[in-house]
């Protein structure tokens, strides 16, 4: 029988890393060398791989928008010719690229992996052979239609992961949807948490997207509202709020208020999601968070900002009115969000 075999898609990113005098940058082929001379990279356990080498290899600091629907375009360009995908990635921005894949590879049904490592392939101590080592096996020998995050033994929905620690290997974490899967001694897959396959022969559609300006404003005691008023004029066609809580705002501050509500009379898509790690918002919970409702923000219920954020990309660079993108950005799409009431 044939291997299964996988695309791994190079985008940057600490894994590949090496030291210059001004700290860490990506050497383009320095990551394909190391493999090479890595036994690890030649069990026979693993699948068949192809490494396609983006260029410029980036800093995750560095991705942009565009940088996303580059990825996006280099799955589809060899998807029906390969089981998986392995996309390597800095942590810096992986889940802001991992959420936007979620959106833009629509009728998605094999597994993309995002990956990355703490310590460069190269040193002593790394934890690139683990992380890229599981996210093959992973990726070719388990179905999941999903754009996935594996890092230090976990593996999360793309759109459901977040950087919670700069130092550890364990860098991230899926605080609103239990982990996809596990992986100790052996790979452990929780099916239940994984979204339904699509009908078989689905195309996978990567849509154009246009160029759009997505923001997101931090609300924080004494913020003025001459400062959400200059930063909501900055000419964004939406902006992800995060508020307080349950979904609070400081409803005391008319002014502030108001220029919520002047942006979106003017038609800026303003989606609500909580500084919490933990939970989501429900905009009808308190006074203080109507008070936002009624000036036209939106609840991104659980959403994290970095799914909130390349959702409003997805919907505002697709065209959606800024109706119909305030009614999907509350809407779960790909199982980004789950949605909040208080009972
Ligand atoms: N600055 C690096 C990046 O995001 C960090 C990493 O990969 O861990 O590209």
């Amino acid at each position: 029988m044939d291997k299964p075999r996988v695309c791994i898609l190079y985008t940057g990113g600490t894994i590949g890393m090496r030291e210059t005098p001004d700290g860490y940058a990506p050497a383009p082929g320095y990551l394909s060398a190391q493999m090479q001379a890595l036994p690890e990279f030649q069990h026979p356990a693993l699948p068949d791989y192809d490494i396609q080498e983006f260029e410029p290899l980036l800093d995750s600091a560095n991705m942009t928008p565009q940088d996303w629907l580059k990825i996006a375009r280099a799955v589809q360009a060899v998807y029906t010719r390969y089981d998986g995908f392995v996309v390597l990635h800095g942590t810096d921005t992986m889940a802001y690229t991992a959420s936007a894949l979620a959106f833009l590879l629509e009728g998605l049904g094999k597994p993309v992996i995002l990956t990355g490592s703490q310590i460069p392939v190269g040193r002593v101590r790394s934890d690139a052979v683990d992380n890229l080592v599981t996210a093959l096996l992973i990726a070719s020998s388990y179905p999941i239609p999903e754009v996935c995050l594996y890092f230090g033994g976990k593996l999360m929905r793309g759109c459901r992961a977040t950087k919670v620690n700069a130092s550890d290997m364990e860098a991230f974490a899926s605080p609103n949807y239990p982990l996809l899967g596990e992986a100790g001694i052996r790979i452990r897959l929780h099916w239940a948490a994984v979204r339904p396959r699509p009908p078989l022969e689905t195309p996978l559609l990567v849509r154009e997207i246009s160029h759009c300006s997505v923001g997101a404003l931090r609300l924080t005691p004494g913020l003025s509202a001459r400062a959400v008023d200059a930063y909501l004029s900055a000419g964004f066609q939406g902006v992800v709020l995060e508020t307080y809580g349950g979904g609070t705002g400081p409803d005391r501050d008319t002014a502030l208020i108001q220029a919520l509500h002047d942006a979106a009379q003017a038609g800026l898509v303003l989606v609500a999601v909580t500084q919490c790690l933990v939970g989501g918002v429900d905009l009808s919970g308190y006074a203080s968070s109507s008070a936002l409702a009624r000036a036209g923000v939106v609840s991104g219920h659980d959403m994290t900002t970095e799914a909130a954020l390349a959702k409003l990309y997805y919907l505002l660079g697709r065209g959606e009115s800024v109706e119909e993108a305030r009614r999907l950005a509350s809407h779960n799409l790909r199982g980004e969000l789950t949605p909040m009431t208080i009972e």
